[in-house]
């Protein structure tokens, strides 16, 4: 257990340095994953857009029955 890096809920987690994935199984936002330099920048302080975030998992996951989306650089909705 741990804090959800999206909405900071109590979360069943798992976090492999070596892999670089972090992934979450959250009951608010859903099962999603997170790449290493995300996570970088969620060590340095940056912090999630945990709305956006949660609305992006869900439409993934309802368009692709991708069990965990993957947010990268590419994907990331920061807070401002
Ligand atoms: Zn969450």
């Amino acid at each position: 257990m741990g804090r959800c890096r999206v909405c900071r809920a109590e979360t069943a987690q798992n976090y492999t340095p070596e892999s670089g994935w972090y992934s979450a199984s959250c009951t608010e936002c859903g099962t999603y994953k997170i790449d290493k330099q995300v996570m970088k920048m969620l060590e340095k302080g940056k912090v999630l857009n945990a709305p956006m975030m949660q609305k992006w998992i869900g439409r993934e996951h309802n368009l692709d029955s991708n069990p965990f989306p993957a947010i990268t650089l590419h994907t990331a909705v920061w807070a401002s």
